[in-house]
């Protein structure tokens, strides 16, 4: 069995400058280390941040003293003045390509302009860039929300950096007949678009697609999405424990791509086991074991969420 691994695939710029972040504020500890909200999208990495004594807090109410590191999704001004207030250290590890949205959000506000950011409103980033419109930012998911807004005489809309281009241009197509102003711009990072496009080819030259990341995480799950759509079966996992031989049998190309939050360590490891499965099934004389097997794993679906 071929594994082939995608050609952009795992950690992200403003990921891996993040965790180098933290890796630095670990080295040069000066008091406890907290991160506002788990660091990135990923147990397995926070967990080994959390071995390293990087708490994971949801309030900064929650501590009195010590090193706040802000996460690549950023936060809004409020939460940057609260952490000066109660006099706790600062690492900002904003992703630079968030820290540009946020300051677009803020500037079409300060020109009196209704902010509408195209993006999730439940996701962290997103509240973030509302925060810097002075809270006042509308967010729509996509253009049919975009259809229900009433009239807007001058705006500026600008997107979650995550989102795909095409969804950006329909919103925008949309405003453009609602609005008489509407001034443009476009704050999508291309790391998720090279992600997206790289699983993409992958997934339509391979039997089968495994793509790992959090469960939680938004990335990981469109990019299985998009694996899906291209009618290849893709399986999602957080880690190699996960993996099934049954989604190998008769199976010749594999393809492994991964989210903007998965560790290399993680892909190495899915990447092994996915090879030691493959050999399994290659093994004419196991198929008797390999059914045993593959019974116990169905078994064992009923406590395992396998997203196919
Ligand atoms: Fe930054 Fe893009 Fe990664 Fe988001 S996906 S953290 S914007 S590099």
């Amino acid at each position: 069995m071929k594994i082939i691994v995608a050609d952009k695939a795992g950690f992200c710029f403003g990921v891996k400058r993040a965790i180098d972040m933290a890796n630095d504020v670990v080295r040069k500890r000066d008091g406890p280390i907290y991160s506002l909200g788990p660091l990135i999208h990923n147990p397995q990495v926070v967990d080994k941040l959390a071995q390293e004594g990087i708490i994971a807090i949801d309030d900064l109410k929650e501590i009195h003293a010590g090193t706040v590191i802000i996460r690549s999704h950023g936060v809004g001004p409020e939460i940057l003045s609260e952490v000066y207030e109660r006099g706790l250290n600062l690492i900002n590890a904003t992703c630079p390509f968030v820290s540009r949205a946020q300051q677009i959000a803020r500037d079409l506000y300060t020109e009196g302009r209704q902010v509408i950011v195209v993006g999730d409103k439940d996701h962290p980033e997103v509240q973030g860039i509302v925060g810097w419109a002075n809270g006042q930012a509308l967010v729509v998911q996509n253009s049919l929300e975009a259809e229900a807004l009433g009239a807007i005489s001058n705006a500026g809309v600008l997107a979650q950096t995550t989102q795909p281009l095409v969804n950006f241009q329909q919103v925008v197509d949309v405003l453009k007949q609602k609005t008489e102003q509407l001034k443009e711009c476009n704050t999508i990072c291309h790391a998720t678009g090279e992600r997206q496009q790289a699983a993409l080819e992958l997934a339509r030259n391979v039997d089968v697609m495994v793509v790992v990341g959090g469960a939680n995480s938004a990335n990981t799950g469109k990019l299985a999405n998009l694996c899906r759509s291209t009618g290849t079966p893709a399986y999602q996992i957080e880690t190699a424990g996960e993996l099934r031989v049954g989604w190998f049998a008769c199976v010749e190309k594999v393809g492994l791509t991964a989210g903007a939050s998965t560790p290399d360590w993680i892909i190495e490891e899915v990447k092994k086991r996915m090879n030691e499965l493959g050999e399994m099934n290659g093994i004419e004389e196991s198929k008797e074991q390999l059914e045993e097997i593959n019974s116990a794993e169905e078994g064992m679906q009923d406590s395992v969420e396998v997203k196919a």
